[in-house]
């Protein structure tokens, strides 16, 4: 598939895997998400752009690199995208943040805006879209259409796990934006869930049920 990073490396599996289990407390799988968003923060700026800025070490001079431009934005697709939010935020801690609020319609699946917030020169800056569950598709493709209108420099989408009709149906939508997960699973089940998936990721990442 076009666009899309499943980042294999071992540590990601191993920490997706306790994440899945349904016995992995609220805390523990709060604490694996925020591991498994700084790993995938760092899949996800593999490409940026450095300048080189000569600096003194205390022995010496020397050209070092630094990023160039402007502070990235991750924008979180509430509420589940907070969890991978706060291990992001952990290895890009200048990073500017942006909400959007969405919920699933039980009846159609689409997504409904509630909230969006983003930060100041969004134009002027590369966006990350943050979201847990990639499943049907629909919360990403309307959250990537909502920021889109904004006009960052580019976007990209970061989810824990996606289904395989959640990546089809949103590169139909948008396929020039590529997406960054640890797995795709096979199926999505009648309620928008993916299986095998991990539940309900906001449910056990807050506790709520
Ligand atoms: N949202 C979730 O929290 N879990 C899924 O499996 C799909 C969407």
């Amino acid at each position: 598939m076009a666009l899309v990073t499943v980042v294999e490396h071992p540590l990601v599996q191993h920490k997706l895997t306790l994440i899945r289990k349904k016995e992995t407390s609220t805390s523990s799988f709060r604490n694996l998400v925020a591991e498994v968003g700084m790993l995938l923060a760092y899949e996800v700026t593999r490409d940026l752009p450095l300048v080189y800025e000569r600096i003194e070490t205390p022995l010496a001079s020397m050209r070092a690199p630094l990023l160039e431009g402007k502070k990235i934005v991750l924008v979180s697709v509430l509420r589940a995208g907070q969890g991978l939010l706060d291990g992001m935020l952990r290895i890009l801690p200048s990073a500017r943040v942006g909400h959007i609020g969405l919920y699933r319609d039980p009846e159609t699946l689409g997504a409904v805006e509630y909230y969006f917030k983003i930060p100041k020169e969004f134009r002027d800056r590369d966006a990350i879209a943050v979201s847990a569950m990639l499943a049907t598709g629909h919360s990403a493709v309307a959250a990537i259409d909502r920021l889109k209108q904004a006009a960052p420099k580019s976007i990209k989408l970061v989810c824990l796990l996606a289904s395989r009709e959640g990546v089809a149906h949103f590169h139909e939508v948008h396929p020039d934006v590529p997406i960054f997960t640890a797995a795709i699973d096979d199926h999505v089940d009648e309620h928008g869930y993916i299986l095998p998936g991990l539940g309900d990721a906001g449910d056990r990442l807050f506790g709520t049920k």
